[in-house]
């Protein structure tokens, strides 16, 4: 059996016991992972610690973000190692595991060292007095030993898009890989390892959050900030761990993410774009919709159709060609999905297709199937759509004016991303503003410029992260002040 170690100052080790590394699609156990206690976390962040005051810590901008290059030329030269350990641990269909997770891992690694390399120092000429003059320029340094931890759903892309930043900002990291999901990170280890990137530099340290790694590391003293991916309550308690002692946050949280479709859309492709945003990833996406407003004139036509493509979704192994669509990640996840379709049936929803757990190959019987469902009848007012299900679920709601979608999109607590789907242009850029998000797409989903600020507002999240905001997050700044 296959086994997932710590990583922890260059060294594979292991920990305080072991636990299961379950396969979603077949519910086989796959993998071996060595859970880390109190001394594993701890020597973890010790030898973070220890690189950051290494010849790491005094290596050029330059010569970090061209080691930073290395590593991404590795993932795509290790690409199918990558995938194998993504796709064993997600159940995700392989292409797109392949063009998404792994091809945005090495992306990663190259925009922040491209980012990073290009930034410059900002500075003051300050005029005090008859003639007397101070220059201020500002020193961006390391934050320090950062603690990142992330979730099950797109494991190696969001590490990543944590992890290139922060080493090329020169800081050290010991992340901490979803319990669901140790396999990318721990690839990902041999990976830098071979590129040259020095012992401590990186560390993994394998577990759970509660009573386990993740706590240990959020509440250990040598931690100068925490990154985090994952649910709003995590994010909420993992705040007050770190509140004692005023260490920085970065949190991208989870999502209630609304779409509109006004009645002038191109009605074909806003099928498409929704059938997307709801099913990629089977809603396990934080970005994913599950809300979607459609004007009245329109409800009915796009119900249909978008039930028509969701009944054309084929559910199946990763590695079967035809599968669009893969497992949930966990029983214990499809319980919670299976609660949320019940309240939804409670409250009194029309279920327009799926609503359950499908008939599917018996190779395929102990995996974490759901089916793929679309709702009508639902309100505002109804738990299932104020709470995030992260399934792949969505709640059609009619509206009668653009005021009435607005304020129906906003309603929520969470404030991560909206899609608006019009042929109008004014309209495309007033609603898109008008959405209390950190993330409003027009006529799309998902398409990310990397350089442009991450990040949701409310439940969502703290912070923004991508290109400059990402560097604003892992660095401290020393302002300087010389009087001339
Ligand atoms: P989760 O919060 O349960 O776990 C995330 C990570 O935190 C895991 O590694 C887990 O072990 C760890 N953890 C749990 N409790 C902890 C604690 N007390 N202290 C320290 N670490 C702890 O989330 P999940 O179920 O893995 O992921 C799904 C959630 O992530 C959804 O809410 C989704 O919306 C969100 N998400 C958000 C984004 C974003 O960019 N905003 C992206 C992906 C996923």
């Amino acid at each position: 059996m296959r086994q997932y170690r710590n990583f922890i100052d260059g060294q594979f080790v292991e920990g305080i016991g072991t636990f299961a590394d379950v396969d979603p699609v077949t519910g086989a156990t796959i993998a071996e992972v060595h859970e880390a206690g109190a001394a594993q976390v701890d020597a973890a962040v010790s030898a973070a610690r220890a690189a950051l005051n290494g010849p790491w810590g005094r290596m050029s901008v330059r010569d970090r973000c061209q080691l930073l290059r290395r590593v991404a030329d590795l993932i795509d030269e290790r690409a199918g190692d990558l995938l194998a350990a993504e796709v064993a641990d997600t159940g995700k269909p392989e292409p797109r595991a392949l063009a998404l997770d792994i091809t945005r891992a090495a992306a990663n690694f190259r925009t922040f060292a491209d980012t990073t390399a290009a930034e410059g120092v900002e500075s003051f000429l300050l005029e005090y007095g008859e003639a007397s003059q101070a220059l201020n320029y500002a020193l961006r340094k390391p934050l320090g030993v950062v603690a990142a931890i992330v979730p099950w759903n797109l494991p190696l892309l969001l590490l990543t898009w944590k992890l290139a930043p922060a080493l090329a900002c020169g800081n050290t990291v010991v992340a901490k890989p979803s319990e669901e999901t140790p396999g990318s990170a721990t690839v990902l280890a041999e990976i830098l390892q071979e590129a040259g990137v020095p012992d401590g530099v990186y560390n993994v340290v394998h577990g759970f959050g509660k009573d386990s790694a993740g706590e240990l590391l959020v509440a250990h003293a040598g931690i100068d900030g925490v990154t985090f991916t994952g649910s709003s309550p995590t994010g909420a308690g993992i705040m007050k761990a770190v509140a004692s002692r005023v260490r920085p946050v970065s949190f991208e949280l989870g999502g209630k993410n609304a779409a509109i479709v006004f009645a002038d859309a191109d009605l074909d492709a806003t099928v498409e774009g929704l059938s997307q945003s709801i099913f990629a990833n089977t809603g396990q996406v934080c970005l994913c919709t599950e809300r979607v407003y459609i004007e009245r004139s329109v409800f009915n036509e796009v119900a249909g159709r978008l039930a028509e493509r969701a009944r054309t979704l084929k559910l199946g192994a990763p590695d079967d060609p035809e599968t669009t669509t893969g497992p949930l990640i966990s029983l214990a996840h499809r319980e919670k999905v299976l609660r949320y379709l019940k309240l939804a049936e409670q409250a009194g929803a029309t279920v327009l297709v799926g609503g359950g757990i499908p008939d599917l190959e018996e190779r395929l019987a102990g995996g974490c199937w759901i089916e793929p469902t679309l709702w009508t009848g639902l309100t505002n007012a109804d738990q299932v759509v104020r709470e995030e299900v992260f399934g792949p679920v969505a709640a059609l709601i009619p509206f009668d004016t653009e005021e009435e979608a607005v304020e129906l999109a906003n309603d929520t607590e969470y404030g991560l991303a909206a899609v608006v789907w019009t042929r109008d242009l004014k309209r495309a850029h007033r609603v898109a503003g008008r959405m209390d998000v950190g993330i409003a797409w027009v006529n799309t989903w998902f398409l990310r410029e990397l350089r442009s600020p991450f990040g949701g507002t409310g439940l969502s999240g703290l912070g923004r992260e991508g290109g400059r905001h990402s560097l604003d997050f892992y660095t401290e700044t020393t302002n300087v002040c010389v009087a001339l």
